[in-house]
């Protein structure tokens, strides 16, 4: 232990509760939300039609750097998704002759969705059960993002480190 070091003083254990500790930040951890993914990872959204190849898919893939695309028809109403692993299983199906499929005849058609103020641990909940790691996010029936579960660890890890900067401050004072 450093020399400086001293321990809590009755009052500083009254004061200084860490960010951890707090009545408000339990309850923010509880009531972390899908909009607040969306707010630290913005509201992009990739997205194909249904006639399109799965060779311009891969194409979206690779220049936006993502795991997913949503596929919407012309009037913007969600189609399906198709995802990386979709296109894997339709490149051992039909081998050589897989790019110039269409997006629609692979896409996953039954989307599982989530709204702005669902919780995190329930969107979490439904991608492990379900084994998909994206899901498009709708509010007032308008498709307003997609979230991952990359994106969910990510913020998670955030507000830890910010956790620690806290406690650290805190100590070391
Ligand atoms: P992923 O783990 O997201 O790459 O997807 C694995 C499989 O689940 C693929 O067949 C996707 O088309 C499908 N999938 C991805 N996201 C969803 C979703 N939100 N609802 C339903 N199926 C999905």
């Amino acid at each position: 232990m450093p020399s400086s070091y001293q321990g809590p003083s009755r009052k500083d254990k009254m004061s200084a509760t860490t960010h951890s500790q707090s009545s408000e930040s339990n309850l923010k951890h509880d009531t972390a939300t899908v909009r607040k993914v969306l707010q630290s990872k913005g509201a992009d959204v990739f997205a194909l039609r249904p006639q399109n190849t799965l060779h311009e898919a891969v194409e979206m893939l690779r220049d936006k750097r993502v795991g997913a695309l949503i596929v919407k028809d012309s009037e913007g109403k969600l189609q399906g998704i198709l995802s990386e692993r979709d296109i894997v299983r339709k490149l051992a199906e039909t081998p050589g002759q897989t790019l110039a499929q269409r997006v629609e005849d692979v896409m996953t058609t039954n989307v599982e969705t989530c709204e702005l103020d669902d919780p995190l641990i329930s969107v979490l909940r439904k991608m492990t059960d379900g084994r998909f790691r994206h899901m498009p996010v709708i509010d007032d029936g308008n498709l307003v993002g997609i979230v991952s579960i990359g994106d969910v660890v990510n913020y998670r890890l955030n507000e830890l480190e910010y956790e620690a900067l806290q406690l650290k401050q805190l100590i070391v004072g």
